[in-house]
């Protein structure tokens, strides 16, 4: 009896651990024609900003070195305060862009 508890309190353990690394998968990318993109300059591609447009844009900014990036800087995407319930791109920017510390 003990070894069926631990087997389903494991199981449950493993099936919860899977549930939370597909839930953060499922998260869509912000595309650059998403309304809120589009209103912040978002381009999931840094080298695409439009300089003339958004001239607070500097060479080497991304969202991977971005204050609000929830990510680490080496993940190619993660979760950004601005774009609740999606993920951006690592290596994109927007016009919200601040520096991390
Ligand atoms: S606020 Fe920062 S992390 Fe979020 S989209 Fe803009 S540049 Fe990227």
């Amino acid at each position: 009896m003990t070894q069926r508890r631990e087997f389903i309190a494991q199981f449950t353990v493993a099936s919860t651990a899977l549930w939370a690394c597909g839930v953060q998968a499922a998260a869509p990318l912000v595309a650059d024609s998403d309304p809120q993109a589009v209103q912040l300059g978002y381009k999931s591609d840094a080298s695409k900003v439009d300089k003339a447009k958004f001239p607070k844009f500097a060479a080497g900014q991304a969202c991977a070195n971005c204050a609000l990036y929830q990510g680490k800087p080496s993940d190619a995407a993660a979760a950004c305060a601005l774009f609740a319930g999606k993920q951006v791109a690592g290596k994109a920017w927007c016009n919200a862009y601040a520096k991390k510390a």
